[in-house]
C-alpha cells in the first residue's frame, strides 16, 4: 500500500488525542533473549512531544548491541528496541508545530532544536540544548511514556523506541517527510542510509577525484559509496568478508572489492594499490 494511503487512513487520530493507548510492543526484558510481545501503554505527548504510529521499522546493530548489552549504562530492561522507522503523527504535545496529525515523519536519534550553538554550527550535529546522555528516557524531562500492564516503567532506546505499533518522540527528534515514498525506502533514511551518506558527505567531505576505502558493506557502508559517489570519488573500494556483496555493491559505485580473508599477508592499502 502507498505511504499516502497509509496517511489518509489516519484520519481518525483525533478520537485518540489526548488518551492512553494501549497497543502491542516487543519487549527486551532479558539480555539477549528473545524481545517478547506484550500489550502496553504509550501515555499521550507532553509539551514538545510527538505520538507517532509506527508504519515500518527496521533493525539497525546499535539495537543489537543495546540488546546484548549486561553492563550499565548501556545494559537497561525493560526496554523497547527499534530506532530506525517511519510512522504518521497520531497528536502532538503542546507548543509543537512543526508536524501535525497525519503527517509521514521519520524518527531519528539525533535531535536537532535549531537554536542552540552546536545545532546552528555546520561544524556539529550534536545537540547541546537537550543533552540526553542516558539513551533510555525523553530529553526534555527524563520520564518515560512507556508501561507494562502492571504499570511498570518500560524504557525507550535512543530517543525512538520503533518496535512498538505507538511510540512518543520529542519533535527535536522527528522529520517530515513526502508521502509518496515507499515505507521500506523511507524506513531507511531514519538511521542507516543517514548515517552513511552523512559520513561522506558530511564528515568526511570527500572530494572530487577521491579514492575512498569502506570497511563494511551493509547498510552504512552502501550509504557510505552512495554519498562519496554523489561528492565525485572515483575510485570507491569496498571491503568485505562476504565476496557476494560486491555485486551489490557495484550498484552503489562501488569500483574495487577487497575479501580481507584473501589477502594473506598484505594490508589493505597493498593490496588496493
Ligand atoms: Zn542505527
Ligand atoms: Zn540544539
Amino acid at each position: 500500500m502507498p505511504s499516502s494511503e497509509l496517511v489518509m487512513d489516519n484520519k481518525n487520530a483525533s478520537s485518540t488525542a489526548g488518551k492512553i493507548i494501549r497497543c502491542r510492543a516487543a519487549i527486551s526484558r532479558i539480555p539477549g533473549k528473545p524481545l517478547v510481545m506484550e500489550e502496553i501503554e504509550v501515555d499521550p505527548p507532553k509539551a514538545g512531544e510527538v505520538r507517532i504510529k509506527i508504519l515500518c521499522t527496521s533493525l539497525c546493530h546499535s539495537d543489537v548491541t543495546f540488546w546484548r548489552s549486561t553492563q550499565p549504562p548501556m545494559a537497561v530492561f525493560p526496554r523497547i528496541l527499534g530506532h530506525e522507522a517511519v510512522g504518521v503523527v497520531e497528536s502532538v504535545g503542546g507548543g509543537v508545530e512543526e508536524v501535525r496529525e497525519g503527517d509521514l515523519v521519520l524518527p531519528v536519534f539525533q535531535g536537532d532544536c535549531g537554536e542552540c550553538r552546536d545545532c546552528k554550527s555546520p561544524k556539529s550535529n550534536i545537540c547541546s540544548k537537550f543533552v540526553n546522555k542516558d539513551n533510555q528516557s525523553m530529553p526534555r524531562d527524563g520520564t518515560n511514556r512507556f508501561r507494562d500492564l502492571k504499570g511498570e516503567v518500560i524504557h525507550n532506546v535512543l530517543n525512538v523506541s520503533s518496535f512498538t505499533e505507538y511510540t512518543v518522540v520529542d519533535v527535536t527528534h522527528v522529520v517530515k517527510i513526502t508521502p509518496d515514498i515507499p515505507l521500506d525506502i523511507a524506513c531507511l533514511l531514519s538511521c542507516g542510509v543517514s548515517t552513511g551518506l552523512g559520513a561522506a558527505w558530511k564528515v568526511a567531505e570527500v572530494e572530487e577525484g577521491s579514492t575512498v576505502a569502506i570497511f563494511g558493506l551493509g547498510a552504512v557502508g552502501l550509504s557510505v559509496a552512495e554519498g562519496a559517489r554523489i561528492r565525485g570519488a572515483t575510485r570507491i573500494i569496498g571491503v568485505d568478508l562476504n565476496p557476494e556483496k560486491f555485486e551489490t555493491g557495484k550498484k552503489f559505485g562501488i569500483t574495487d572489492f577487497i575479501n580481507p580473508a584473501t589477502c594473506g599477508d598484505k594490508t589493505v592499502s597493498q593490496v588496493s594499490l
